[in-house]
């Protein structure tokens, strides 16, 4: 697992080496916060959806899916709260005339003396060794006290003036604590002013008959929007889900850290209804449901850690991120929020049309509460990537491997013939379209096999098949694993079951 700044470097280049992700248009020098993905990593994001869908959708009964279109009536985005609520703090060094979000510039600062206390106590317990008591030294170290009472301080200030769009009292917050530039170095802050962070555009060919649009900030209002049509031709009985997987867009002031913040990026989003009241024990089922998820599919709970929001949204009664280790700290992945009734009774009053539930058990109507779980794609890729990427010392050397779950990896097979000739690449056509039915195959025979095998390991590749001149005699492959490298020697017959075996994950 990579756990800093230089790992995530090392994770982008090997991104772009290796055909994941590359920055978008690129040839005209780039644009900012986007990315396209290769041949490799639209494999992998396609897998991720799979995998998501699969579990959120066709294995359960009680969730059904929904693609609703990106734009939609402007009005939406002024009842979901998006016009008016949906603001970042900015703030502007004078003399770099860099652009940061005054709140993320404050957490910084939280988290360098978070780290601070980290390093006093990591030290102390080199120091003592098996006699360290660790909450005794907190207790009694005068500087991990005093650095825990600013961390509380001011993250108490900090939420204050938040809730409160208190921004001046903000603006004097990042000045007292000494937050300064880090281009400039100077703390010559500008006011902090709201920014709304929707794309607008405009619909119609004439300008002045055209009407404004936004490109949708979140997946969510899509569902909310079709609650009843989906709910009655789906023939759905609350407690239900509906699922949608799709573009969403931002205009983040400060995107960076690769694809973890972008201005057009993907959401799997799911909204559970429920019946008012029962919220919040459904709030639960979905937080350990998420969790149980993102351990499956490989993140240890060392690298996972639920973060409950003090300051909830306007929509919310309860609401927390499941925040994963990426090498630059734990960082939310997914939001799971309690958003009550709030969307649904908004659309009503914009609308006057009633999105109501009629519960036959009970023989009345009521607004069903709803339960979200919301995980950015990208995000999820980002996380996934950086689970997976190791350097591993071997007998010749390190090798770079990706050690993706199978059923993740963007090839579950690589069919490689030891070399290119006396017909060993037709035999490995041959294997190769026995096998393409039932698993995602690569075929390479390009390069020697020992340096075919490092670059199916950096590509996360589970399964290398080799063909050489006994299969000719025979009909037997090597078959390669990747992550022990092991390799045995099987009958072509018996391929796809054993493979099939090892792909449960
Ligand atoms: P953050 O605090 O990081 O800005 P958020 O709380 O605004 O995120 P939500 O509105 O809850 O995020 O969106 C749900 C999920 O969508 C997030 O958990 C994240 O995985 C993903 N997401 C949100 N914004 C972005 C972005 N700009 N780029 C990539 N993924 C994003």
């Amino acid at each position: 697992m990579s756990n800093n700044s230089t790992d995530l470097k090392k994770i982008i280049s090997h991104c772009k080496e290796y055909g994941y992700v590359f920055p978008s248009s690129e040839i005209y020098d780039g644009l900012s916060a986007c990315y396209d993905y290769g041949p490799f990593g639209v494999e992998l994001k396609n897998n991720i959806k799979d995998y998501w869908w699969r579990s959120m959708v066709r294995l359960r009964l009680d969730v059904v899916g929904l693609d609703s279109s990106i734009f939609m009536h402007p009005d939406i985005w002024k009842a979901s709260g998006h016009v008016d609520a949906f603001n970042d703090p900015l703030i502007d060094n004078k003399d770099s005339k860099k652009r940061y979000r005054a709140d993320q510039i404050v957490e910084n600062y939280i988290d360098k003396i978070v780290a601070k206390v980290d390093k006093e106590i990591k030290k102390a317990e080199k120091r003592f060794g098996d006699n360290f008591n660790k909450n005794q030294f907190i207790k009694t170290s005068d500087r991990v006290q005093q650095n825990l009472k600013k961390i509380n301080e001011t993250k108490e200030l900090l939420n204050k003036y938040l809730a409160d769009e208190d921004f001046r009292s903000l603006k004097k917050l990042i000045e007292d604590i000494g937050v300064v530039c880090p281009v400039s170095g100077t703390s010559n802050w500008t006011d902090i002013r709201k920014f709304n962070l929707m794309f607008s555009t405009k619909i119609g060919s004439v300008a002045d008959q055209a009407s404004q649009l936004y490109l949708r900030p979140e997946t969510a209002q899509g569902i909310f929007v079709n609650f009843l049509s989906v709910q009655k031709t789906a023939r759905m009985k609350i407690p239900f889900g509906i699922a949608q997987i799709g573009k969403s867009f931002r205009n983040e002031i400060i995107a960076r850290q690769f694809i973890f913040r972008m201005r057009e990026f993907e959401q799997m989003e799911m909204q559970f209804f429920v019946k008012p009241g029962q919220e919040m024990s459904w709030f639960d089922y979905w937080k350990a449901e998420r969790k149980k998820w993102h351990n499956t599919i490989g993140f240890n709970d060392d690298v996972l850690k639920f973060h409950d929001h003090e300051n909830l949204a306007h929509y919310a009664n309860a609401a927390t991120d499941i925040e994963f280790k990426f090498p630059f700290g734990f960082k939310e992945l997914e939001g799971i929020h309690s958003r009550t009734d709030f969307d649904l009774r908004s659309h009503e009053r914009h609308t006057n049309k009633k999105l109501q539930y009629f519960d036959s058990e009970i023989n009345d109507h009521y607004t069903p509460y709803v339960v979200e779980t919301s995980i950015g794609l990208d995000r999820m890729f980002l996380a996934v990537l950086c689970n997976s990427y190791k350097e591993e010392p071997i007998k010749d050397g390190i090798r770079t491997v990706l050690n993706l779950p199978p059923i993740l990896a963007p090839f579950k097979i690589a069919i490689l013939p030891l070399v290119k000739k006396d017909n060993l690449p037709d035999k490995s056509k041959e294997i190769y379209n026995k096998l393409k039915s039932n698993f995602s195959c690569y075929y390479e025979e390009k390069d020697s096999i020992g340096k075919r095998y490092r670059r199916q390991d950096a590509l996360g590749t589970p399964f290398c098949v080799t063909i050489d001149h006994e299969t000719l005699d025979n009909d037997t492959v090597t078959l390669r694993y990747r992550d022990s490298m092991d390799q045995v020697r099987i009958s072509i017959d018996e391929l796809i079951i054993t493979i099939n075996n090892k792909l449960t994950i």
